[in-house]
């Protein structure tokens, strides 16, 4: 049976390198098998609160811890806390001139399967990557062409993001963020990603979908949505709450927060 991964999120402060606060105590519970939506507008915190839960150096911890299966991560580097099965779908992802997506995601690959495997090399066969990595780039619709460049250099948007998840695809981590996976692409290129999401939720895997707008949503199904103004999390629900917003925006948080 497979055990139950989670991550949790226990009043997480999160302040920029010159101390202004952005994220202001969230707690949040995500569970493999879960997918968790947090829903914001523009400017309140959203990147710096996913930059935070992976480990970026520029975006300080200033209360609050972060704990990955029961393990205490708030203080642990990025690469720790990725072999440690977190995963971030960035939203603005970087090009790498010089690594093509192939070496890329094998380097990745092989630096996880070492952790997991007590910190002795254990590289995925070639004709085993091979072979995984064509079936995830066709899945998720990215061009073979694509492979041989030197990753998200002169990539589109559309392309930079299914990239992203074909990273995620080929590394099975156990929670995923997705930071506006869903910005900057056309529907039909926001169905295959959301899709090649949606199928790898499950007993191995929890997602934290984090969007502006409701419209991923109908591709991810959420089970719990929470409401994100102004580094806070302002309300909790169901996927009814992603439909609320949809119609009403966040105005009624916005001016709440503006009377508080
Ligand atoms: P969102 O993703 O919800 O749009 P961000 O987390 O990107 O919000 O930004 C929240 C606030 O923090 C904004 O005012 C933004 O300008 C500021 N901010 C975020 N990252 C940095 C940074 N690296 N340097 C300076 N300001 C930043
Ligand atoms: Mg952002």
């Amino acid at each position: 049976m497979p055990v139950v991964a989670k991550l949790e999120l226990k009043n997480l402060h999160v302040a920029l390198e010159d101390g202004t606060e952005i994220v202001k105590g969230v707690d949040l519970q995500v569970a493999s098998g879960e997918v968790h939506a947090i829903m914001a507008p523009n400017g309140s915190g959203k990147s710096t609160l996913a930059y935070a839960i992976a480990g970026h150096p520029a975006y300080v911890i200033t209360e609050g811890q972060i704990f990955l299966d029961g393990m205490d991560v708030t203080e642990a580097e990025a690469d720790v806390r990725a072999q440690a099965g977190l995963f971030l779908a960035f939203q603005y992802p970087h090009a790498i001139p010089g690594v093509t997506v192939t070496n890329f995601l094998r380097q990745a690959l092989n630096a996880v399967r070492k952790a997991r495997n007590g910190g002795v090399d254990d590289p995925m066969p070639v004709p085993e990557f091979r072979r995984a990595f064509l079936a995830q780039m066709d899945r998720l619709k990215v061009s073979r062409e694509l492979a041989s460049r030197y990753l998200n250099d002169g990539f589109s948007g559309g392309e930079k993001k299914r990239v992203e998840i074909l990273q995620m695809a080929m590394l099975r981590p156990k929670i995923a963020v997705l930071d506006e996976t869903d910005s900057g692409l056309d529907i039909d290129a926001l169905k295959v990603v959301a899709e090649g999401v949606q199928e790898l939720v499950g007993p191995e895997m929890g997602a934290v979908v984090i969007t502006h707008y409701q419209r991923i949503l109908n591709h991810i199904k959420p089970d719990f949505v929470h409401v994100f103004v102004d580094g806070r999390i302002v309300e909790e629900g169901g996927p009814e709450l992603a439909e609320k917003l949809e119609s009403a925006g966040y105005e009624e948080w916005d001016t709440k927060e503006a009377a508080a």
